[in-house]
């Protein structure tokens, strides 16, 4: 059986769920290139902890954790199974790369996971687990953390990482939606684009030294960046990555989205 690819979303705002456009369509389309998996690892900025935690429900509610949208979209429920056994399996998997685990019970899908999951897969028929981000943890770290996952995708698990390419999300207010992108916005996609098409795992884990202006497009705790550093962490030496997406709302947010692959 083929690897699984390691994939990066950026998932924008959650009303995506409900209303069309650019990064809607490009993830409706995108499960086409990859054989369906039998289950996905969701790492989504919205869920945080101070040690990895890995959702264990095997019935996860959908959370509505977001306020202000349509009532449609509070309505939306998105009822994919959780899958207990792979909670474990993962939490095995960190224990044994000397990653602290825990699985966590009692806790739906964010919006991070279920709104991109909703146009990727609309029938909710693939289970879903979820993995932290530890905001106090180093960009290395969490590149370990991917590490650790990188061999579920032997058994046909979609790594999924949901954040944002860019995040300066108290900017947002001064734009409209199909604003186009401010420069220090681009500079900061375009220097990431470079870094993860190159493999350049050393850049990747100084971004906050090396890229343009990281404070300002990812202010502290970062946390819409480091699902992408989790992703990048699950790809092998025989991937090549490849940039899927590109769009920009509010000026200020790239929903840019990358794929790792084997390349042979
Ligand atoms: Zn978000």
């Amino acid at each position: 059986m083929a690897r699984m690819p390691a994939i990066f979303i950026s998932h924008g705002m959650p009303s995506m769920a409900i209303e069309p456009g650019p990064t809607a369509s490009f993830l409706s389309r995108l499960p086409r290139g990859f054989p369906q998996p039998r289950a996905i690892v969701c790492v989504s900025a919205h869920l945080e902890g101070s040690q990895a935690l890995v959702t264990a429900d095997a019935r996860p509610e959908t959370l509505h954790d977001f306020g202000g949208f349509a009532p449609a979209l509070h309505a939306m429920h998105y009822p994919a199974p959780g899958d207990p056994v792979l909670a474990d399996q993962i939490v095995s998997h960190l224990a044994a790369s000397g990653i602290r685990a825990e699985p966590l019970a009692d806790r739906g899908l964010d919006h991070g996971a279920w709104v991109p999951l909703s146009r990727m897969y609309p029938h909710a028929d693939i289970p879903v687990v979820q993995l932290s981000v530890q905001t106090d943890e180093t960009p290395a770290y969490h590149l370990a953390l991917g590490r650790a996952l990188s061999p579920l995708r032997d058994d046909n698990i979609l790594i999924l990482g949901s954040g944002g390419a860019t995040h300066d999300l108290a900017a947002m207010a001064g734009h409209r939606r199909d604003d186009p992108p401010t420069a220090y916005a681009e500079a900061f996609d375009r220097w990431l684009e470079t870094a993860v098409t190159a493999g350049d795992a050393e850049a990747l884990a100084n971004y906050r030294q090396y890229a343009p202006e990281a404070d300002r497009n990812h202010p502290y705790p970062a946390e819409h960046f480091l699902p992408l550093l989790v992703t990048a962490g699950a790809a092998s030496m025989d991937d090549r990555a490849a940039r899927l997406h590109r769009h920009f709302e509010y000026g200020v947010l790239s929903l840019a989205a990358y794929r790792w692959v084997e390349s042979f």
